[in-house]
C-alpha cells in the first residue's frame, strides 16, 4: 500500500483541510496518514480562529509516522505560523520523501490569515526550496511574487519567478480567470505545458486541498507530473458536481464517489 502524508490544518465543518484530505487519499486507493498543525474554528460561512498545537507535538506527530511507514509523498496545506514552517522544513529536510507537494495556504476564501508574516517569509525563503512542486492558485501566484496575473500568459511569467525560489515544478491553477476557460500553467523548468478546462462557477470549499491532494497521490503511483496534473484537475472537476449547500454558506463536497 502507498502511503500520503498530509499536513495541515483541521476543519471541523469537513469542507476542506485534513478533513478533505483524508477522504481524497482514500479515494485513490491510498492510505492516508495526518499531521495537524492547527485546529481551526470554522463552519461553511467562515474561519473564526485556530489555535496551533506546541511544536514539540507538531514534531512528534510526524516524527513517529517516519518511523514506522514508508511514505510516498507529503501534501503540506495549512501551517499557521512561522514554528510549524521551521518544523516542517527540517522535517522534510531530513525524511527524503520523494514527492514534495506544497499548497502554498495564506488565507481563507473569505480573507481570515491562516498563515502568519513570518511564516510566509519562511515559507517563501526555506520550506518551498525543498518543494518538488508547489500548487499556488491565481491569488496565491500573485502573492508570491508580488506581479498582477490576468492571463495565461503571466501565469507563465508568475512561473517562472516561482521556479526562481528553487523548486523542482509549479503548477498554477487557473480556476479564477476571467472568462470561460480555466487553465492550469504546469512549469518544470524547461516546459510549459496547459491544461484546459471549463469554468465552472461553484463556490465549493476545499478545491484547493483536494487539488493538491490528488496530485500526491497521483506522483506517489509514479504517474509524471503533466498526467498527474491533469488527473488531479479531472477529480477536482468530478467533486465539484459532488457538492451541495449542507450548512448555511458555501457547499461542501457530500461524496467521494467519482
Ligand atoms: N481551513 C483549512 C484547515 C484549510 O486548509 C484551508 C485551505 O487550505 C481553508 C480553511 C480555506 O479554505 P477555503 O479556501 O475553502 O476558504
Amino acid at each position: 500500500m502507498k502511503t500520503v502524508l498530509c499536513i495541515g490544518g483541521s476543519d471541523p465543518s469537513g469542507g476542506a483541510g485534513i478533513q478533505i484530505d483524508i477522504p481524497t487519499v482514500y479515494a485513490h486507493g491510498l492510505v492516508p496518514l495526518t499531521a495537524i498543525t492547527a485546529l481551526t474554528s470554522q463552519n461553511s460561512e467562515g474561519v473564526y480562529d485556530f489555535l496551533i498545537p506546541e511544536p514539540q507535538n507538531v514534531r512528534f506527530q510526524l516524527e513517529v509516522l517516519d518511523k514506522d511507514y514508508n511514505i510516498d509523498a507529503v501534501k503540506i496545506g495549512m501551517l499557521g505560523n512561522a514554528d510549524n514552517v521551521k518544523l516542517v522544513t527540517t522535517f522534510i529536510r531530513d525524511s527524503g520523501i520523494k514527492h514534495v507537494i506544497i499548497d502554498p495556504v495564506f488565507k481563507s476564501t473569505t480573507g481570515f490569515n491562516l498563515l502568519d508574516d513570518e511564516g510566509i517569509l519562511l515559507l517563501k525563503e526555506e520550506l518551498l526550496q525543498s518543494a518538488t512542486v508547489v500548487t499556488p492558485n491565481l491569488n496565491e501566484a500573485q502573492y508570491l511574487t508580488q506581479t498582477e496575473i490576468k492571463n495565461v500568459e503571466d501565469m507563465k511569467n508568475a512561473s517562472k519567478l516561482i521556479i526562481d525560489f528553487k523548486i523542482d515544478s509549479v503548477v498554477i491553477k487557473g480556476g479564477h480567470l476571467p472568462g470561460d476557460k480555466s487553465t492550469d500553467v504546469v512549469y518544470d523548468g524547461i516546459d510549459f505545458s496547459l491544461i484546459e478546462g471549463k469554468r465552472i462557477n461553484s463556490d465549493l470549499r476545499g478545491t484547493g486541498c483536494m487539488y493538491a491532494s490528488s496530485l500526491a497521490c497521483n506522483l506517489a503511483n509514479g504517474i509524471n507530473l503533466y498526467e498527474s496534473a491533469k488527473n488531479a484537475k479531472g477529480f477536482v472537476e468530478k467533486m465539484i458536481k459532488n457538492g451541495h449547500q449542507v450548512g448555511n454558506g458555501s457547499r461542501q463536497v457530500t461524496s467521494f464517489k467519482e
